[in-house]
């Protein structure tokens, strides 16, 4: 099973589309691509701009420690 359930709710709690790695590129938005801990790493190429994982409420409740999950994929 993975750590992170892939779910709707944890979608919306995800806070990607507000950090500035995901900002910085059209294609996360045009995929509608976030919650990476759960889903696994992007496809669209993503450059390391800063990650606010640890300010979202999914890495606290699962207890996760990584960050950049979107470059380095899913959470373990
Ligand atoms: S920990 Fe990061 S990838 Fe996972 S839901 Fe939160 S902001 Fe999104
Ligand atoms: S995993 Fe981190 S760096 Fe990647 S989009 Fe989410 S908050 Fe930004």
């Amino acid at each position: 099973m993975p750590k992170v359930p892939d779910t709707q709710e944890n979608f919306e709690k995800c806070v990607c589309d507000r950090c500035p790695t995901w900002t910085a590129a059209p294609c996360p938005k045009e995929k509608t691509e976030k919650l990476y801990c759960a889903k696994g790493m992007t496809a669209c190429g993503l450059k390391e701009k800063g990650c606010i994982c640890g300010a979202c409420p999914v890495h606290d409740e699962n207890h996760l420690t990584g960050m950049y999950f979107c470059i380095k994929g899913a959470a373990k």
